[in-house]
């Protein structure tokens, strides 16, 4: 079996890592709040939805 001759250093492995953020798609900030949002979905802070508030919260 294949076996590393020398060990990564922190910065090869931080090198490898520095593409392994977490993105989360279609998320995008609400017009109405500035919260952010998913889009094609009802806000979750403000309860708006194409400029009209759909659901009221409280
Ligand atoms: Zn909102």
């Amino acid at each position: 079996m294949a076996v590393p001759k020398r060990r990564t250093s922190k910065a090869r492995r931080d090198q490898r890592r520095a593409h392994d953020k977490l993105v989360i798609k279609g998320l995008t900030r609400c017009p109405d709040c500035g919260e952010m949002k998913r889009s094609h979905r009802v806000c979750k802070n403000c309860g708006s939805y194409k400029g009209e508030t759909v659901v009221e919260n409280g």
